[in-house]
């Protein structure tokens, strides 16, 4: 007889061995057949959750059919393997590669080209990781690679099992998520401290019902703005009701109406966790108190101001755990490009680099950033802002302190007599500080700051606004960053839709070169609003000899802009834009925060 491929002996099994009971041999054959059933079914299911999620990331039309598909064959498993014997296992794995390989075909077809799979690039970069991981294994020492981690138990892979079921099935809209969030697992732990450190509102302290309902409610108020990552919270008396708002990445929303003596109840409760003077109330105060949360530590700076309505307070939550700063510049969101001009900026040995854009834009968390990059056990690196935001280790922070005549400009002075390598200024908002900061710069010190201006350009001419000499500006600055903060869409529930062809044109792109874009649409996950978390975009400006000639007394910005543009600087839109195609953030989003 011929040598016949497996489909054909297949093919002939299913009609010769029409009566072999394939489980024969039992037990040795039979529990081999079973687990190589098990195994090939396995890898159906797990194919099939990938499948349900790609759904959600791509519109792939007739996913009914496909699933479909999928449950036939994972159905026809068991006939295969009780009807045809050994035989059925590369007659279902051919079936199983060529149904994956069909479906990963047309996913590919709705994604955006650096996501799809059927790629030399992918493949290549899967092999890359491969050999590294055996790479790696391989230069493990004999010992370690003996302790091996112990196996799952029986237990733990039934867990492990239920909640890929559980996943599985919820996706289908079985099991809606939003009852499970409310039986999760038990809240982290929550304190709240005063400013030496005490219990700021203990339980004991409450003398009365209406006392422990305040701090109930505070307490509650609190742990739902830091779940949802609010950066304020703002209690606010209106006519009739008192208001609790949110401003979740960047935007003000309602997050419950409560009753005015509640409200009032919630703020004398702050006032007396942030040292303030309860009694009074109509003249504006501040305050600042802590809170941990799990693992995160909150400081929370309060202030009230007296409207007609009666005392209003905003809260600043800052974490200060450093999560953030410890990420590094490479977390950020920049773009390969600024990313690598960027790090050769900051190793410069003295310059100036700049962080630019309206408030909220995240200056801040870019300036720590770049500043993470630097070896603070090789470099004297001090700080100076106003006022000191996070703790950093190895690093003098000193925080400006205006009332006492602390000044930018005088703290600048006082420690550049203290041999710094690297400075890091607040804030440039004067002249003054503007100066020393270049005068730092020009001798021999890399100098980080941040300046409240539009855009790159726009720097510039606000710096020579300050009356800053033209020449400073053109030898201390060596690069400036414009940044804006868009919200991310939330990738739950964004709605892919092809783009329009102007914004390929304008890009340069050919009209197919990216099938899809997405808008945002509202889940529970993104409480309705379309998008969750932030990711920055950014235009980056590297001072070439041609831009140094055009800073005069009087610069025109028009010329400005063409030879940053020359010099390979894309626009902030532009950065967002290709923002858009890589499906992080949508078309409305780049607009509202670059116009
Ligand atoms: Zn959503």
């Amino acid at each position: 007889m011929p040598a016949c491929p497996p489909i054909a002996i297949s093919a002939v099994c299913l009609f010769a061995n029409y009566e072999v009971p394939s489980f024969s041999g039992f037990p040795v054959g039979g529990l081999l057949m079973f687990s190589l059933y098990a195994a090939i079914a396995a890898a159906a299911i797990a194919f099939a959750v990938w499948m349900d999620d790609q759904q959600g990331q791509a519109p792939i039309p007739r996913m009914d059919l496909w699933y479909a598909g999928i449950a036939a064959l994972i159905f026809a498993l068991p006939v295969g393997a009780w009807r045809l014997g050994p035989s059925f296992v590369p007659l279902s794995l051919l079936g199983l590669g060529g149904f994956a390989y069909l479906f990963t075909a047309r996913r590919d077809k709705s994604v955006p080209a650096d996501e799809r799979i059927l790629t030399k690039r992918f493949i290549s970069t899967l092999k890359q990781s491969l050999q590294e991981r055996l790479a790696s294994n391989k230069n493990r020492p004999a010992k370690a690679a003996k302790e091996k981690v112990k196996p799952p138990s029986v237990a733990e892979r039934l867990q492990q099992f239920s909640t890929l079921l559980e996943k599985f099935g919820g996706r289908r809209g079985r099991k809606p998520k939003a009852a499970a969030a409310t039986d999760g697992p038990a809240p982290p732990e929550f304190k709240l401290l005063k400013k030496d450190g005490s219990p700021a509102i203990a339980n004991q302290e409450a003398t009365s019902a209406t006392q422990s309902e305040n701090i109930h409610n505070v307490r509650k108020m609190l742990m739902t703005a830091m779940g949802a990552g609010a950066t304020d919270v703002h209690l606010e008396p209106h006519e009739k009701e008192f208001f609790v708002r949110l401003r979740v990445d960047g935007v003000l929303k309602n997050s419950e109406t409560i009753t005015m003596p509640a409200g009032k109840g919630m703020i004398s409760t702050l006032k007396v966790a942030s040292d303030m003077d309860i009694a009074e109330r109509r003249r504006p105060q501040d305050g600042t108190f802590s809170a941990l949360f799990g693992k995160d530590k909150y400081e929370i700076r309060a202030a009230s101001t007296p409207t007609s309505y009666g005392e209003k307070m905003v809260l600043r939550l800052l974490n200060s755990s450093g999560g953030v700063m410890n990420a590094g510049l490479a977390n950020i969101g920049l773009r390969t490009q600024i990313l690598e001009a960027l790090k050769e900026v900051i190793h410069k040995p003295y310059g100036m680099f700049l962080v630019t854009g309206p408030t909220g834009s995240g200056k801040t968390t870019t300036v720590y950033a770049s500043l993470n990059e630097i070896d603070a056990q090789q470099h004297n690196i001090t700080t100076i802002e106003d006022p000191v935001e996070y703790r950093l280790d190895g690093i003098t922070q000193i925080a400006v302190n205006t009332a006492a005549g602390v000044t930018f400009a005088s703290i600048l002075r006082s420690v550049l007599r203290q041999d710094p390598d690297v400075l890091l200024v607040g804030e440039i908002r004067d002249k003054e500080t503007a100066e020393i900061a270049c005068q730092a710069a020009l001798t021999g010190h890399f100098v980080f700051s941040t300046l409240h201006a539009n855009d790159t350009v726009s720097t510039i001419t606000r710096m020579l606004d300050l009356g800053l000499d033209p020449m400073l500006i053109q030898t201390a600055v060596t690069a400036v960053l414009g940044q804006r903060l868009a919200r991310k869409l939330c990738m739950k529930c964004r709605e892919a839709y092809p783009p329009p062809p102007d914004l390929l044109k304008r890009l340069g792109l050919k009209p197919e070169a990216v099938p899809v874009i997405y808008k945002e649409k509202g889940c529970p996950e993104c409480g309705g609003t379309g998008y969750k978390g932030r990711i920055g975009i950014h235009e980056l400006m590297v001072m070439t000899d041609d831009i140094r000639k055009l800073i005069t007394d009087s610069p025109s910005i028009e010329h400005l802009k063409a030879a940053t543009r020359a010099a390979g600087t894309r626009s902030l839109q532009t950065d967002g834009f290709l923002k858009v195609l890589k499906g992080q953030t949508s078309i409305s989003e780049v607009v509202r925060v670059t116009t």
